[in-house]
């Protein structure tokens, strides 16, 4: 079996050209709110095209859920960090802000897949490969043809960009579409786990929409998975070192002055008297929804606070387990799909390499408690969810018992937007409203996963799109 996966039609934010428009913005300030990836994405966009820029991050470092975090060597992130040879908005910022010797090329990762307790490599990039996926019965194996030819219908409405563009689709969960039309294996063994590990999220809540646009983003599963060496918080170091940011300070509203420029008011640690506060002709917010609709209450339409109040994030709770050593010869993502019964969804296998994740001779495995684990276990303390976690990790990979050389949980209840069926409806009367609101000359922006999808690559496209947003609208 075999069919031509789709060219990249994605449509790549367009940055209106360079002399004219840095002349225009050269005396325009513009403060972005969140230094996540999706934050500073923005804010090097806006410095380039020749904006003054400020970022208010309330944390005291830069990277959002990529900050860089470590213990003997060992990154101990609050995210897995695999990314897509294809994600093109993230690797292209990477290379314009000269991080491609640190962070690129990628390191590729192997695929594997849980099947009766056991690891099973699972690299399928092509629908044969796919139909061999272990679990999968024979006669649904021959429905996985359908799928190019729903692809092809679904294409002209997916653009990882614009997701909101695919919400006449957005009426069916992953679980319904996938047990419809490709069978209940299908769905189980192949579809179910790659959502999972993709989104952190459950098949049966998730709307189709997200599991299209991914399949259409990974080139229909052909796009290679990698890891960046350095991990992503350099990232966010390095476009830190090049716009200004304030960290410690959180915005606490805005307002609307005369001639339509923004005073955005922040408040520093408590106790610290650092209250500061910024005139500004756009405001790019790049938190969370809540917090974003929070912020901006006396700016946002009746419509577009609904919309920041349905947006839905679901818990995630993340294990990194230090290894004396390696546990595999290459970096190995391992899928387990629910059907196996376990409390992990998904996790990283990284064997130790220099200027790596890990120290060499080492080993590092990262993983993510399923969505219904991490709720449920919302209110039990650490040592009982890292006990659990850890013997249902100890039961894959038993080696891991003596070689174990520390664990660090995080946890996380803001952890990753939910994309359930309605998300993308949702999205398409928030970004109408959005061009409604620009029209009356309003400068405010969102940008943030929760507006794309439950990745970096999403984030830092929410990012892009923005700032090309605002950069068009200053320039006129
Ligand atoms: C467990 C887990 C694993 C993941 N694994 C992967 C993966 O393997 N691959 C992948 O591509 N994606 C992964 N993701 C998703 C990825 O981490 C997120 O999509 C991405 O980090 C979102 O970036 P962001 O900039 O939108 O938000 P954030 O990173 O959350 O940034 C928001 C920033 O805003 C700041 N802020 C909030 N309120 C205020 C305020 N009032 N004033 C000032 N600052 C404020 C916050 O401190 C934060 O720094 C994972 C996520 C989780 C939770």
């Amino acid at each position: 079996m075999s069919a031509d996966p789709p060219s990249d039609t994605s449509a790549a934010e367009r940055l209106p050209a360079a002399s004219h428009t840095a002349a225009r913005l050269q005396d325009k300030t513009v403060a972005i709110v969140g230094a996540g990836l999706a934050g500073l994405r923005a804010a090097w966009a806006l410095r380039v095209a020749g904006a003054r820029v400020v970022v208010v991050e309330a944390g005291d470092a830069v990277g959002g859920k990529a900050v860089l975090a470590s213990r003997d060597g060992f990154s101990t992130d609050r995210s897995l960090q695999v990314l897509g040879f294809e994600d093109s908005h993230l690797l292209r910022w990477a290379s314009e802000v000269d991080l491609e010797s640190s962070l690129l090329p990628l390191r590729p990762v192997a695929t594997a897949q849980l099947h009766r307790g056991r690891v099973v490599d699972c690299d399928a990039r092509s629908l044969a490969e796919i139909a061999r996926t272990p679990g999968v019965r024979w006669r649904d194996r021959a429905r996985l043809l359908r799928l190019p030819r729903l692809m092809n219908r679904y294409a002209p409405l997916l653009d990882p960009l614009r997701p909101e563009r695919a919400a006449a689709l957005d009426f069916r969960s992953v679980s319904d579409f996938s047990r419809l039309y490709l069978g209940k294996s299908m769905r189980d063994r192949f579809v179910a786990p790659r959502i999972a590990a993709e989104t952190l999220g459950d098949e049966s809540e998730l709307s189709r929409v997200a599991f299209l646009l991914q399949w259409h983003q990974s080139r229909w599963g052909q796009a290679r998975l990698g890891v960046a060496a350095a991990g992503l918080g350099s990232l966010a170091e390095a476009t830190a070192l090049a716009v200004d940011v304030r960290t410690g300070l959180r915005a606490q509203q805005v307002k609307e002055l005369p001639g339509g420029r923004l005073a955005l008011e922040c408040s520093g640690p408590r106790d610290s008297g650092r209250d500061e506060s910024f005139e500004v002709d756009a405001l790019v917010m790049a938190t969370a929804a809540r917090e974003a609709g929070r912020i901006c209450a006396s700016l946002v339409t009746p419509a577009e606070r609904d919309f920041f109040a349905g947006v839905r994030f679901g818990p995630r709770i993340t294990l990194s387990v230090a290894s004396d050593r390696p546990l595999t010869g290459l970096p190995q993502l391992v899928r387990i799909p629910h059907a196996e019964g376990r409390t992990i969804e998904v996790m990283l296998v990284e064997p130790g390499l220099a200027g790596g994740r890990a120290p060499e001779g080492t080993g590092l495995v990262t993983l993510s408690a399923t969505q219904r684990f991490a709720e449920q276990h919302a209110n039990e303390d650490d040592e009982r969810v890292e006990g659990q976690l850890l013997s249902s990790l100890e039961a894959i990979l038993p080696r891991l018992a003596s070689t174990r050389r520390f664990t660090c949980l995080q946890r996380d209840p803001l952890g990753v937007p939910r994309f359930e069926v309605g998300a993308y409806n949702a999205l398409a009367r928030f970004q109408d409203v959005q061009k409604d609101r620009r029209f009356l000359g309003r400068r405010l922006y969102f940008a943030g996963d929760y507006l794309g999808g439950p990745r970096f690559e999403d984030a830092v496209a929410s990012g892009s799109r923005a700032a090309a947003t605002a950069i068009s609208d200053l320039a006129r």
